[in-house]
This record gives C-alpha cells, sequence and structure tokens, in this order.
C-alpha cells in the first residue's frame, strides 16, 4: 500500500495534523480508540487551550523553538474551529477553555475533521518495522494479526511522551528519532505529584489550601493539596515542572494575607485567642495543628512579642520542604524533555536532516504549564506540520 503521509499516533497531535495533511493520508495507533488523552482531560471535560497562551509558558531547551507554530496556529485558530462544530465552552479560571460538556467532543470533532479530509485511520496497528531509503518511508504494520507493507513520502511521529503507560504511551518517537540520527533530551514526568517517603502529610491528606509554590526560582500562586504521599494540587504541579531530585521547594501559605498586622491586632483586641485559633481563621484548621507542634505555636496571641510574630511570619511565608521524589509517568500529565529541537525546523516541525520526516506534540522537547498549554502545543505543532506535508505534495 502507498499514502503520501503515514502518521504514527492518533493521538491530539496526530488527528489534528491529519486532518490539515492533504490528501492520502493513514494514522496508525495502538490503542483500541484515538484520543484517549483527550477523553480523560481537564476531569473529562478537557481544558483545550488557553487564552493566556505565551511562549514564556513552555520549558524546552531552545525557549524560541514554539514560538513560530504557536504563532501560526493560535488559541483563537483552535477556539474558532472548536465554535465551528458548535461545541459549547467555558473559561473555568486564568484563561483554561474547558468543553461545557464533555471532552470526547472534542475527540468527535477530531474525527469528523479527519473524515472529512478522507484521512484513513487504523487502530489496533503496531509497527513491526520501519525503513528509509533516501526518499520514501516503508513501514512494515501489523494490523488484526495480519502484516501490511506501507510506504509512504512523509512520516510524522506523533506517538507522545511517556507519560501513563497504562494508557499506552510509549517511547517509539524517541526511538524512531534515534534512528534518524535526532538527539533525545533527558526526560522526566512533569505537572505531576510530589512525594515524601516517610508520607507525613497522610494525617492531613485531603487538606488544601492556595499557596504561592516556588522551585528553582519559579512560582506559581494556585492550590496545593495534602495527600497520603505528599503534596499535589495546581500550585505543585506547574512547580514539579522546575524541579529536579534532591531539589527544595518553598511554600508560601500566606498569599494574601498581612499576617503581622493581623496578629498585632487580635493581639489588643483578643489577646487571651489561641495562637493557633487565631492562624485557624486564615489556613485550614487541620494544617494548623499539623504546623503547631514544629513552629511551636502554643500559647496566647497577647504572649507573643512583635519578634515572635515576624519569626512564625517567615515561617509560613517560606516553608522549605524537599521532597524525595515524584509520583513518576504512573500519574504525570506530561513528560518534560524529549527529541531534542536542535534538529528539527521551527516552521515546519520537518526534520533538517532526513526530508520527510516530522515530529510533533508531547514527543517534541517542548512542555507547556498546566492549563491547556499542552494540548494547544500539540494543535500548533500539528498544524505547522500538516501545512508543510501539503506544500511537499
Ligand atoms: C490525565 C491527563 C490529563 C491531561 N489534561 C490536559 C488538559 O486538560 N489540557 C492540556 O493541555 N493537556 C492535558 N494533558 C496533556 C495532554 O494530554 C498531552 O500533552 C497531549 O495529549 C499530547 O498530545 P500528543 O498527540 O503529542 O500525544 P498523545 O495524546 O499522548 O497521543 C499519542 C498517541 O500515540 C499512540 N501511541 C503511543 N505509542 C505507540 C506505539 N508504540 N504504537 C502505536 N501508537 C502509539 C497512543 O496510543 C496515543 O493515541 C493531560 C494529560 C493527562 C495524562
Amino acid at each position: 500500500m502507498q499514502v503520501n503521509t503515514l502518521i504514527l499516533g492518533a493521538g491530539a497531535a496526530g488527528m489534528m495534523c491529519a486532518a490539515h495533511a492533504g490528501p492520502s493520508v493513514l494514522v496508525i495507533d495502538h490503542a483500541k480508540a484515538p484520543g484517549e488523552k483527550i477523553r480523560i482531560s481537564g476531569g473529562g471535560r478537557c481544558n483545550f487551550t488557553n487564552m493566556h497562551t505565551d511562549p514564556a509558558r513552555f520549558l524546552g531547551q531552545n525557549p524560541h523553538f514554539h514560538k513560530s507554530a504557536l504563532s501560526r496556529y493560535t488559541q483563537w485558530d483552535f477556539l474558532g474551529l472548536v465554535d465551528r462544530h458548535k461545541i459549547a465552552w467555558h473559561e473555568k479560571t486564568l484563561g483554561q477553555l474547558f468543553c461545557d460538556d464533555k471532552a470526547t467532543q472534542i475527540v468527535d470533532m477530531l474525527r469528523t475533521e479527519m473524515a472529512q479530509a478522507g484521512v484513513q485511520l487504523w487502530l489496533q496497528t503496531s509497527l513491526v518495522d520501519l525503513s528509509h531509503d533516501g526518499v520514501l518511508f516503508t513501514a512494515q504494520l501489523e494490523r488484526e494479526g495480519k502484516r501490511h507493507s506501507v510506504t509512504a513520502r512523509n512520516l510524522v511521529l506523533a506517538t507522545g511522551g511517556k507519560s501513563i503507560p497504562k494508557m499506552g504511551a510509549t517511547g517509539l518517537a524517541y526511538d524512531i528519532a534515534r534512528q534518524f540520527g535526532h538527539q533525545v533530551t533527558d526526560t522526566r514526568p512533569a505537572l505531576v505529584p510530589l512525594t515524601f517517603s516517610d508520607q507525613r502529610f497522610a494525617p492531613i491528606s485531603g487538606v488544601a489550601t492556595p499557596v504561592i509554590a516556588e522551585a528553582n526560582g519559579t512560582a506559581f500562586e494556585e492550590a496545593l493539596l495534602f495527600t497520603h504521599r505528599g503534596l499535589s494540587g495546581p500550585a505543585v504541579l506547574q512547580i514539579s515542572s522546575y524541579w529536579a531530585e534532591g531539589d527544595s521547594i518553598s511554600l508560601d501559605l500566606l498569599p494574601g494575607h498581612d499576617l503581622p498586622a493581623r496578629l498585632k491586632t487580635t493581639r489588643q483586641t483578643h489577646g487571651k485567642r489561641n495562637v493557633t485559633t487565631a492562624l485557624a481563621e486564615i489556613l485550614p484548621e487541620r494544617l494548623v495543628e499539623h504546623l503547631a507542634a514544629d513552629l511551636p505555636l502554643s500559647g496566647n496571641v497577647g504572649d507573643l512579642s512583635d519578634k515572635r510574630i515576624d519569626e512564625i511570619t517567615v515561617r509560613l511565608r517560606h516553608w522549605t520542604l524537599t521532597p524525595t521524589g515524584s509520583e513518576g509517568y504512573r500519574t504525570a500529565e506530561v513528560t518534560l524533555g524529549g527529541i531534542s529541537t536542535d534538529g528539527i525546523d521551527s516552521k515546519t516541525m520537518m526534520s533538517r536532516d532526513v526530508p520527510g520526516l516530522f515530529m510533533i506534540g508531547e514527543a517534541v522537547d517542548v512542555t507547556g504549564w498546566l492549563g491547556g498549554y499542552n494540548f494547544q502545543w500539540a494543535w500548533s505543532s500539528a498544524v505547522a506540520a500538516g501545512r508543510a506535508v501539503t506544500k511537499r505534495t
């Protein structure tokens, strides 16, 4: 069988690329259904983009690489597509756009776009062998127990990263990229909860509070959630992308609060109030109990000196912790690192050395913040490749 373009991976990037890649496109995936991560994303409502998409909200060894694709297919372009398909959406917070109804609407939208473009989709299909004669790629595929040899002028790697292996994530794109001489940067789980081997937060698991969380100089003001194994919530997922094993993180438990002024007023008006009771007015009670022994927080507010008030404030504003690890690829929303952008043309997503080889989506060393940025990268990089494929045709 001969096609113009063979796309490996029917996830967000692969399907979007297929819809833009012109005639004669075959997309294969080893899963039973396409777009499984879209289906489970955003708590089942898919945070499909972010209104504040900006290159500064992405990580990667080359901080400029993703600018071109993001500017040529923007969040507004994707929103236009969502609107054309009459999918109702809303902004939840911080520019994050979600489906009103369910994430599968985005999968259905992409399937419709692919069908309109005449794309063939082969599910439960795996790649057995891949070769290249300098012009054409030949893939040996296995589908329903049968072998198929497919020849293609363009090959698009869209098999994503390593996060959630239970959902079928593999390192296939990295292996193929290496096969063609591309470098792959170190990868690690990102947007992932951080863990403590002593499970010190198990007694307060379920407690949530707003914080400013900071790791290696980057800070996010969002919610923190204590879990049996450690720390989670958007603030911690965000800083996990900036954290590496052995690093400390810092938590400011008092965003927007002037604790010294508050305690000094309480000292005059309600001097007999316990320090813990006064703190529980602005922090969750169970968290205050947890902190009480360590700080310590015994006694009445009336007995606190200015110096002691300052000490307590500093401790609560700079709570320094050293997580032992993260929950790993098992729960990570994305993979940090991937196919090095050095060997890829940023306008077309095509290999600089192997004409016709394209790399898109999470497999590439571009990782977004939490909040719809990773899907936007999938859409933008996919459209860049799709358009370039059409021009080569
Ligand atoms: C639980 C969860 C929630 C998320 N929520 C959001 C969100 O709300 N907003 C957001 O922006 N991002 C979210 N993300 C991240 C987002 O899902 C990914 O960044 C995005 O799916 C990447 O798109 P992709 O097409 O590159 O890879 P994927 O969507 O992972 O697609 C890769 C495809 O390749 C297939 N594949 C893999 N290996 C092989 C192989 N060897 N052979 C054949 N096929 C293969 C897979 O089955 C899959 O269909 C979430 C991730 C997770 C895990």
